[in-house]
């Protein structure tokens, strides 16, 4: 897995782009209740539009109290156009009473707690030990999915199983690396449809290449 971090560096740095993740982006605020929040948010959702939306809500409400205190009808302005935003503003309220009442306002650091949390599931609970955190973990989100699928290094159907078999193959040191890699190289280079294979160095090792 080192070995392809550090080609995935490569090809990332060459496209001369600083910008991060939408959650690499939070992360330099060092909140893990923003790194929280704002990855329900990004379910279904471009990063762009998860990253404005969560900026608009965390100017209007910056911590669990404010958050748990907020109204719904106010919390769907502000999140909108979110995918499923009448929702996610009815549980991003309860997330934050819950952070709020029951852990003084400090988003937990385990996995069993986290994903006790209305919406919240293993990719959400991980972005928050890796982003919020700095805790070895491997979110699985679709990029991740794809390109560990798509070289080979995995054979799954669903995230989850992705996780596990990640995690078996890659040295616990590297793990909060491979979300961040694996997104901006999907974002950028192997891209869901269309990925710019010529400009690729797994070529000889991917399964998905074609001339
Ligand atoms: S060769 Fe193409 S499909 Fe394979 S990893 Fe590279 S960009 Fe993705």
């Amino acid at each position: 897995m080192k070995k392809i971090l550090l080609e995935m560096k490569k090809m990332i740095d060459a496209k001369q782009t600083n910008k991060l993740t939408m959650l690499g982006e939070v992360e330099k605020e060092g909140s893990p209740f923003k790194i929280l929040i704002s990855t329900i948010l990004s379910s279904r959702t471009k990063d762009d539009t998860t990253y404005k939306a969560s900026n608009r809500l965390f100017n209007e409400y910056k911590n669990p109290k404010e958050l748990a205190q907020a109204k719904v009808p106010d919390i769907k302005k502000l999140i909108k156009p979110v995918a499923f935003y009448k929702i996610k503003a009815k549980k991003i309220k309860q997330v934050a009473e819950i952070i709020y009442k029951e852990y003084d306002s400090k988003v937990p650091k385990e996995m069993e707690q986290l994903l006790e949390l209305p919406l919240v599931g293993r990719k959400t609970a991980n972005c928050v030990l890796v982003y919020g955190f700095r805790e070895p973990a491997i979110p699985v989100d679709v990029h991740v999915h794809r390109i560990s699928n798509r070289l080979g290094l995995v054979e799954t159907g669903i995230p989850e199983e992705t996780e596990i078999e990640l995690e078996k193959i890659t040295s616990k040191k590297y793990w909060i690396h491979v979300n961040e890699y694996f997104v901006r190289f999907g974002q950028l280079i192997c891209k869901p449809i269309n990925p710019s294979c010529q400009e690729c160095k797994f070529q000889d090792t991917c399964k998905y290449f074609t001339k």
